[in-house]
């Protein structure tokens, strides 16, 4: 006899599930129940049709029961409700949704995948009206209908999981300001702190308001808005709210059915998907799973699984006995320009698991650097502490970051480890990859940690640093340093390492640290070597150590009484002027060859340029353009975003947007007017130096400070002194008259910026050599446009009467732009200032 087979749920598992029953039997009597209108519908692509990426309303059906006939000959039965399991007689009863009438089926065998429903906890207030969940095409149709009719200005998202970020990416889309509560410490649950961090950044530069470690408590449906109560004590309000917290297994038909529910509230199934009754499977979101690192039952609702194991389950009922080994819980997300994934365990999940393991940090290019659009990934690998055994990875980045996830969640399913990601051979060119794949770099890194090639700490261990019995070493470049660095940390750049061991005692521990982690690896080599016991270095480099201190939250950005009142929300001011600007005439200019004059747009080119250059690219060119005009600028550099958000606050210009495509973010910045009371505060605000030194690096960290300011809209005077004057020597005047001492004493002296030395490691020449390739390599200015800009940012440069004299340097020699003064006019201009600086 042809056996019958119910399948209840029309979409991931149950559709999987149903096509290929027919597919291995023709003859068998399939019937598909779904109690919902639609079977087979993309439900990840819902969020999508929100913010209207996706346009048309069909893209979101897959299948309709009509194909599903026409194709597979499958009886599909959508509005029907299974209602009730009898195991015992081998029948369900279904309610017809339509007719609301009840009526009863055999079967042989029953595929149960229903899924899990969103959860709604129960808080006073859930059941407004202005409260929406998301999970198939109604709640879609719901959400959308509310956002194209009643306009809301604020949005208050709770739980900040993969739908509730994807719908706050959507309705942001849609010119909703957004809020997002989470329970937790951090967002995405299944992604560690430190990486979630890096989101965290990305959601405050998207202003996107969050409140992390805070919890709903209850709402008020207000008519005109509802109030939204946080454990915090604070009272937000808002016109909608999305509950994304989470999902529970819908295990209730089968636990009424006497089937076995697992402890994690799931379906209990065996490795064939077969439930505690033989004639019964149970497949995707209502079913616990085995984890594939800990062995344990795990909840882990995603579609390639629950699609998988709906093939498996029909595989089984005819006869080809298959298992299903586990789910990885492999995921990934877009939150606005940046691209999460996920594979395998957390730290967390490890901890609680009682597995041992070993963590390293990597950030890498997502192709050869370079190749236009290489932008940075972070990468976090867990690996068993001994065997190396690939436990988890986190990735977090722009571009590449789905093939890399991909690559390491197949070399965990195949059981290998980090000494394997180092031998895979990945495809190479530099529009894609890099002769060593970040892949690769990531096993480089976890191989020598075990290997102990590489002693590591971590970002969490800094504080607990004694200062006594340990030396943090900072071996970026002076530069680097001077933008910030660890506490107590004294700066030997790596170059440096080898002649300046002896600022470095062998009793300490030395806690070595660069921007990422590659240059504190390779000066821990060159100090072990050199007979150092208890070297170390900060996996993941200042970089993570940075995001992950820094302010997680983004409290308090909207006055929902002041959003009201505006007629526009902020993202719609951002989309009309974009619009207009689009809808003008724009010029393409270089940078410096700009004219001012009215209506003059300008584009500019940044990319590749590292901080601080991006910005000083946009504070000299603005400067060109007139009081309302609009700049656009390009710029790969992922610090470009939050720089030009401050940099916009504290000089009284318009981000109008900023949007990231091809790698590339790009901002729009509409000029502003300077106010009577700024211009005061900025007196205040002026800097000060006094360039004494004529040493390469200083110079270099003089300038780099002085366009910073400059940049910030501060008025900066540099004061030449003694050696410093020997900077702005102009290295082609000739035929100046001198004394035959003062002639000796120029011909000592350096005759310009390209002749200086360095203060360290000067090794006859080469190591400003060094340094100048470097730079240049890293795309950071050389000191020779660092001067420039500085000229043409207005910075004042004053060379000293009294040492020019002494030292026999006449005006004719200096560089042009540069005013003689005595100390009068230096303490005039510190007098203004708040910082004076002394190089
Ligand atoms: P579902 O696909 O939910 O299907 C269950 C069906 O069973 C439902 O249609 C329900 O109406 C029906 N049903 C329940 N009870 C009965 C009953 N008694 N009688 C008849 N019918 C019944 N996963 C990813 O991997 N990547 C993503 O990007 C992603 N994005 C998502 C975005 C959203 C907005 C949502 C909601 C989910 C997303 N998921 C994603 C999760 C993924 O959709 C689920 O893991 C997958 O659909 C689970 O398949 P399932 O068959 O178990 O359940």
């Amino acid at each position: 006899m042809n056996k019958k087979v119910i399948i209840v749920g029309g979409v991931a598992g149950g559709a999987s599930a149903a096509a290929r029953l027919r597919r291995l039997d023709e003859t068998a009597e399939i019937i598909l129940i779904e109690k919902g209108e639609h079977i087979s519908f993309a439900n990840c692509g819902l969020p999508y049709y929100i913010g209207e990426v996706i346009k048309e309303k069909d893209k979101l059906l897959v299948q309709t029961p009509q194909k599903m006939k026409q194709r597979f000959n499958i009886d599909v039965r959508v509005n029907n409700k299974v209602t009730k399991i009898d195991p015992e007689n081998r029948t369900v009863e279904i309610l017809n949704i339509v007719e609301n009438k009840v009526y009863t089926e055999t079967y042989d065998k029953l595929i149960l995948s229903p899924g899990a429903e969103p959860i709604k906890p129960r808080l006073s207030g859930i059941e407004s009206a202005k409260i929406f969940t998301l999970r198939n095409i109604p709640d879609t149709y719901r959400i959308k209908d509310y956002v194209d009719e009643a306009h809301p200005k604020r949005a208050i998202i709770v739980g900040a999981g993969f739908i509730g970020l994807e719908v706050a990416e959507n309705l942001h889309q849609r010119g909703v300001n957004v809020t997002v509560v989470e329970l937790a410490d951090h967002v995405i649950g299944p992604l560690d702190f430190e990486m979630a961090a890096i989101v965290h950044q990305h959601l405050k530069v998207k202003d996107v308001e969050l409140y992390l470690k805070d919890a709903v408590e209850a709402f008020e449906d207000n008519g005109a808005n509802i109030s939204v109560k946080l454990s915090s004590g604070r009272i937000l309000k808002a016109d909608m709210v999305i509950m994304g917290i989470g999902v529970k297994p819908e295990a209730q038909l089968a636990a009424a059915a006497g089937l076995t529910i697992g402890k994690t509230g799931g379906i209990f199934v065996d490795e064939y998907l077969q439930t505690s009754n033989a004639d019964i499977y149970a497949v995707g979101d209502a079913i616990e799973v085995k984890d594939f690192v800990s062995g344990n039952q795990a909840l882990i609702p995603l579609a390639g699984p629950a699609n998988k194991q709906g093939r498996i389950a029909a595989n089984n009922i005819c006869g080809l006995k298959e298992k299903f080994e586990g789910t990885q819980g492999t995921s990934i997300v877009k939150i606005f320009d940046l691209t999460v994934a996920v594979s395998g365990n957390s730290e967390r999940i490890l901890k609680r698991n009682g597995i041992e393991y070993e963590k390293s940090f990597t950030h890498t290019a997502s192709h050869a650097s370079y190749y236009p659009g290489a932008i940075p990934m972070s990468i976090k690998l867990l690996f068993g502490k001994n065997d190396g055994k690939l436990l988890g990875a986190q990735i977090v980045g722009y571009d590449g970051v789905d093939k890399r996830i991909d690559v390491i969640s197949t070399a965990m399913r195949a059981g290998m480890t980090v000494f394997d990601l180092e031998k895979l051979e990945l495809s190479y060119a530099p529009p894609y990859s890099s002769a060593k794949d970040p892949v690769n770099i990531a096993g480089f890194t976890a191989a020598n940690i075990i290997k102990k090639d590489s002693i590591i700490f971590h970002w969490d261990e800094v504080a607990g640093i004694d200062l006594k019995t340990g030396l943090l070493v900072d071996v970026r470049e002076p530069q680097e340093f001077q933008l910030g660095t660890l506490t107590g940390a004294i700066n030997i750049p790596l170059d440096e390492i080898r002649t300046r061991t002896t600022e470095l005692s062998k009793d300490k521990t030395i806690y070595l640290f660069c921007a990422v982690g590659l240059r504190g690896y390779l000066a821990g080599r060159i100090l072990m070597q050199k007979g150092y016991n208890d070297v170390r270095n900060l996996s993941g480099g200042y970089k993570l150590y940075h995001m992950a201190i820094a302010t997680q939250s983004n409290e308090d950005v909207f006055d929902y009484d002041e959003l009201n009142n505006t007629t526009q929300t902020t993202h719609a001011k951002y989309e009309a002027a974009a619009i207009k600007y689009d809808d003008a005439k724009t010029y393409t200019t270089s940078l410096g060859s700009a004219t001012s004059s009215a209506n003059v747009k300008l584009q500019l080119d940044a990319c590749g340029l590292q901080c601080p250059g991006p910005i000083m690219t946009v504070f000299n060119a603005i400067k060109t353009i007139d009081y309302n005009d609009i700049l656009e600028v390009k710029a790969t550099d992922p610090a470009f975003q939050e720089d030009i958000k401050t940099w916009c606050k504290s000089t009284g210009n318009e981000l109008l947007s900023v949007t990231f495509e091809n790698n590339t973010f790009t901002a729009r910045i509409r000029k502003g007017i300077q106010r009577e009371d700024a211009s005061a505060m900025q007196r205040k605000n002026n800097k000060s130096m006094i360039v004494f030194s004529n040493d390469l690096d200083k110079a270099i960290a003089s300038f780099i400070i002085a366009n910073g300011a400059a940049s910030m809209g501060r008025k900066v005077t540099m004061f030449f002194t003694f050696w410093g004057l020997n900077i702005l020597r102009n290295s082609n005047a000739t035929g100046v008259k001198k004394d035959f001492i003062s002639k000796m004493f120029g011909v000592m002296m350096p005759k310009g910026s390209k002749k200086l030395s360095l203060s360290k490691m000067n090794m006859a020449g080469i190591g400003p050599k060094m340094i100048r390739g470097l730079m240049n390599k890293k795309n950071i200015f050389s000191l020779e446009s660092l001067i420039d800009q500085a000229q043409k940012s207005g910075i004042e440069f004053v060379a000293c009467n009294m040492s020019m004299d002494l030292m026999g340097i006449k005006k004719e020699e200096l560089i042009d732009g540069v005013t003689i003064g005595g100390v009068a006019s230096f303490l005039g201009s510190a007098e203004e200032s708040d910082m004076s600086l002394f190089i």
